[in-house]
């Protein structure tokens, strides 16, 4: 269990966390959502005890993360997958770990047998891929058997079969009883990994809520109808009361939008009427399209976009370094 109480991060002129309240519950995966520079990463750094809040708390099993005591048998963390010794193996790599903390070494094997990392135990893994490094990440989260885990952007630049891979290992985390918090700047993504959704925006709590509520909530749907009598249909929806907006398709073809109602509605009425329809489709908006909607007056870099606009102070190019890592999953 994680509890996050009104916690607060200012970084000189910038708020990088605003009085955020949240708590994370075992047994399920909590997705912590948010666009570039939304503070996803000053969170979990003080959950994680490596930023000291500027006010408020974060614990993990109701203690902070310095009051635990041997912490990674508690809490495993993926925040920096390329913070590694390049000249190290996986294997010596994990071992040095473990023995700093006081972990089993038989553990090592364990951990790497579960990530997949076997086969290439003693090579350097200086010469490891993005997505093999990230596998050693999570091998080093998990070398305590920890009830907590805490990965940020862990499928960034991964290939889809990593992407997978990643997403299965943290919903079997949590069926086994753990407590997983991962973030992400992709909501769709989170839509097939979290059971819970946490999304920040500007360092603020934006909406925490189950993803089949979110779902729910932001799948708008609009019946798409194309007909040669069109205007006798729209004077039909008219007396009906049904609203409605002409439109154009693709090949410029007008078209009528008819918001929140089923296509089933619309084909029974238009049979009513007698009237024969070239379409009759259902549109679904999007997920992304209803996480930008919420976050979008959010973004950190709108402003950075437009020529000519003031660039981003050096406060907001640590976001900034992100961008290569988005473009590479891209
Ligand atoms: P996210 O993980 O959601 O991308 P971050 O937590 O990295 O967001 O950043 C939130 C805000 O805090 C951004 O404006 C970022 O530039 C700023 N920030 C993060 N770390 C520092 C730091 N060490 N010094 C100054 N500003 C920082």
């Amino acid at each position: 269990m994680i509890e996050v109480q009104g916690l607060t991060k200012q970084y000189g002129e910038v708020r990088a966390v605003d009085d955020l309240t949240f708590s994370v519950k075992p047994g399920i995966v909590t997705g912590f959502l948010g666009p570039n520079g939304a503070g996803k990463s000053t969170t979990m750094r003080m959950i994680l005890g490596l930023d000291a809040p500027t006010s408020g708390t974060a614990t993990i099993k109701g203690q902070r993360y310095t009051e635990l005591k041997n912490p990674l048998t508690h809490v495993g963390a993926l925040l920096d997958a390329g913070a590694r010794h390049p000249n190290r193996s996986a294997a010596n790599h994990l071992r040095w770990i473990a023995r700093s903390n006081g972990l089993p070494k038989g553990r090592v094997q364990e951990v790497l047998d579960l990530v997949g990392l076997s086969g290439v135990a003693t090579k350097s893994s200086g010469g490891f891929s993005l997505g093999m490094g990230q596998r050693l990440g999570i091998a080093a989260a998990l070398l305590g058997d920890p009830e907590v885990l805490i990965l940020d952007e862990p499928v960034n630049g991964l290939d889809p079969e990593g992407i997978r891979w990643v997403r299965d290992l943290m919903k079997s985390l949590a069926a086994e009883g753990r407590t997983v918090l991962v973030s992400s700047h992709l909501l769709s993504e989170m839509a097939l990994t979290a059971d819970h959704l946490i999304v920040i925006g500007r360092g603020k709590l934006i909406s925490d809520i189950s993803t089949y509520e979110f779902i729910k909530q932001n799948s708008a749907t609009t019946v798409v109808v194309r007909a040669e009598q069109l205007p006798r249909f729209t004077e039909s929806l008219k007396l009906q009361g049904i609203s409605h907006a002409e439109s154009r398709d693709a090949e410029n073809r007008l078209i009528l939008e008819i918001p929140d109602r089923s296509t089933d509605e619309i084909g029974a009425l238009a049979f009513a009427e007698g009237i024969s329809l070239q379409e009759l489709s259902l549109r679904q908006a999007s997920l992304e399209d209803a996480f930008m909607g919420m976050t979008g007056d959010s973004v950190e870099y709108h402003a950075a976009a437009v020529p000519g606009a003031v660039p981003p102070t050096a406060a907001t190019a640590v976001g900034v370094d992100k961008q290569p890592n988005q473009a590479e999953e891209k």
